[in-house]
């Protein structure tokens, strides 16, 4: 499909039909498209010069608001992608550990790094290649792949070579996985007692399920989060932050390297500081979650109207809807999940004007530009789409 406009919570293709959007270019849009104070602040940056590779004072009040809102984060680098900001922690954790190996999670994905590419979520699953050809095997052996939400399975795989656990707090990459009670707490506890950090890969959690994201929903506290997609209000800005003691090691301060031409470049920092101000706003989480439940209590309904094996999963403005009975707790939960119904779904929802994730393994995201209106079209569409793949089998 090929986009040409958005305004606030729908999106128009080229031949002019037009989409409720529930992919929000993949998270980043929580205010919706063309927010004003978005789009303001970025044509201001945009006329006082686009990039001096140099720092600015946007740059500096963006990391000021992403170390407020996160209180682990007490130093924040800038990136252009989550990718680069896993990457760099990733690298960050093994330099000041002085480890070699990292410990993720299947069905997790933190971005297209080598070291990650091996059992990953998102494109990966969908593709059905979670393991990347041109990842040389000498370094995924240093990819150790434990099971989401099960402690047990990283205690097996943790040594005095592991220099990290790096997790989504909440799965997004292969539909929406809450963690269980204890899950996080669990692999905090057992950093600290391997000397290894842990990393909370909050790139797409952060900002969307809580003002400090999922480690202040869950109370847990890591060495090094990630963030981007919300934090660059929809342009290309990503980061990574945390403990200062770790982060003394990062160059210039420290001898572990890490830089970016563009990194925290003035449109993007524009975009990111705006999003997060209108975020600074009262009430705003408790709206997400009034549209997010609105819509999960009729696409409840939707699924008790079929006989189809069906199950919903939500965090705040997050949420999947699985083509099997569920509950969804790790990927072997998706062993017999049905994704060419999935992809009927897809099509008939596309048919009635909204436009979900073309694939099984990913979140859908409200904003909140969406209307109860909105919520409701959705929720009418996803029923009579349900129907339609009941009948079709
Ligand atoms: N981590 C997570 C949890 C993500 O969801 C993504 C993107 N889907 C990334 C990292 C990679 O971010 P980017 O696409 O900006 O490189």
């Amino acid at each position: 499909m090929f986009f040409v406009s958005g305004e606030g919570a729908k999106v128009r293709d080229v031949s002019g039909k037009e989409y409720i959007d529930c992919v929000g270019s993949w998270g980043p849009l929580i205010l919706g498209h063309r927010h004003p104070e978005v789009e303001d602040a970025v044509e201001a940056a945009l006329r006082r010069g686009s990039t001096f590779g140099a720092p600015t004072e946007a740059e500096a009040e963006l990391a000021e608001l992403v170390c407020d809102r996160v209180p682990s984060v007490e130093i924040v680098r800038l990136t252009s992608s989550g990718t680069e900001a896993c990457m760099s922690a990733v690298r960050l954790a093994r330099g000041f550990t002085g480890r070699d190996c990292i410990i993720k999670f299947e069905g997790c994905y933190h971005g297209h790094g080598d070291s990650f590419l091996i059992k990953a979520g998102s494109g990966g699953l969908t593709f059905g290649v979670p393991s990347s050809p041109g990842v040389p095997a000498a370094l995924a052996e240093l990819t150790l792949n434990a099971r989401f939400n099960d402690l047990n399975s990283v205690e097996a795989l943790m040594s005095d070579r592991v220099a990290a656990v790096i997790v989504e707090p909440i799965g997004g990459n292969m539909g929406t996985v809450p963690p269980m009670p204890g899950f996080l707490e669990g692999l905090r506890e057992l950093c600290d007692r391997n000397g290894a950090l842990l990393i909370l890969d909050e790139v797409m959690t952060g900002f969307r399920v809580a003002p400090g994201g999922a480690q202040e929903l869950y109370s847990v506290r890591p060495d090094i989060t990630t963030l981007g997609k919300v934090l660059g209000g929809g342009l290309p800005l990503a980061a990574f932050g945390g403990r200062r003691e770790v982060f003394k090691q990062l160059a210039p301060d420290g001898p572990i390297y890490q830089a970016g031409t563009l990194s925290g470049n003035p449109l993007a920092t524009a975009a990111g500081a705006a999003t997060l101000r209108e975020l600074g706003r009262s009430g705003v989480y408790d709206d997400l979650e009034a549209k997010a439940a609105r819509l999960e209590e009729k696409t409840r309904a939707a699924i008790a109207a079929t006989d189809l094996p069906l199950c919903y999963q939500r965090v705040g403005s997050m949420g999947t809807l699985f083509f099997n009975q569920g509950p969804i707790e790790s990927l072997d939960s998706l062993a017999d999940v049905n994704t060419d119904l999935y992809g009927k779904f897809f099509h008939s929802m596309l048919e009635r004007g909204v436009y979900v994730a073309p694939s099984q393994y990913e979140a859908a995201f409200l904003s909140l530009a969406h209307t109860d209106a909105d919520v409701d079209h959705i929720a009418e569409s996803a029923a009579a789409a349900l129907k339609e793949c009941a009948v079709g089998g």
